[in-house]
């Protein structure tokens, strides 16, 4: 049997990660998986029960319990099998799935349902700690970064495109302090794996991108020789 094949892709928020990570994955025929999209419908979930985002107990027994599938390539996104692909991309659940992040209970439930679902295929798999903790012998780590600037312009692009009315001002605002929250947390904080190629976005197109981890991906596993589906 050929082996599998785990790429990590870890960076901050509009950075390019899920646009770059779907791409790949559907390239290669791997299975492609938006950790994010799994804190946010723990998030969502807490928001509509009215959990205290303080009461780490309740959080970590949702996170247990939701079951959260990814289909369609991770364009859909389903919470205990109600559609929630676009509930979970509001500015309140960003933030919201930023603050249930920080509780360490949910990321243990979370982590053990990011591992058991590459254990039976080759992923693409993109957060904030996945070549550090989900998969610290991941074949291929990339940290994706970008200017703020940047990542605020993504961003926004994207909302409005999804009919979310927004300012400049206020998603840089809520992308610097999403990157503080991430960053310091004590639990997994965002961090770049010792072993990860560090690619900043900034002046590339997603093309660029694709090309340069798929590239290194290339390298890594013999010339994509190894690859299982
Ligand atoms: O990637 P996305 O912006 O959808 O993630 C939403 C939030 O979920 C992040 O700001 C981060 O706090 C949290 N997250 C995390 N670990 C991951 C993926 C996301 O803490 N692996």
């Amino acid at each position: 049997m050929s082996k599998k094949i785990v790429v990590a892709i870890d960076g901050p928020a509009g950075a390019g990660k899920s646009t770059v990570a779907r791409r790949l994955a559907q390239r290669l025929g791997f299975l492609y998986i938006d950790t994010g999209a799994m804190y946010r419908a723990v998030a969502l979930w807490a928001l509509r029960n009215g959990t205290d985002f303080d009461d780490v107990h309740r959080l970590e027994q949702l996170a247990c319990a939701a079951q959260v599938s990814l289909e369609n390539g991770g364009r859909r996104v389903l919470l205990n099998g109600e559609d929630v692909s676009s509930a979970i991309r509001t500015q309140e659940i960003s933030d919201g799935a930023s603050k249930v992040s920080t509780v360490a209970g949910v990321r243990r439930a979370l982590v053990e349902k990011q591992r058991q679902m590459a254990a039976e295929q080759s992923v693409v798999m993109e957060g904030r700690d996945i070549g550090t903790i989900v998969f610290p012998n991941a074949d291929i780590k990339v940290y994706l970064d970008a200017s703020v600037a940047v990542r605020a312009e993504r961003r926004l692009k994207e909302l409005f495109s999804r009919g979310i009315e927004t300012t400049r001002e206020e998603v840089e605002k809520e992308i610097r302090e999403r990157d503080e929250r991430d960053r310091t947390r004590a639990a997994s904080p965002l961090m770049q794996a010792p072993d990860a190629v560090y690619l900043d976005s900034s002046g590339l197109s997603i093309e660029e991108v694709e090309e340069a981890i798929l590239k290194l991906i290339r390298e890594r596993t013999a010339n994509g020789k190894e690859f299982s589906r």
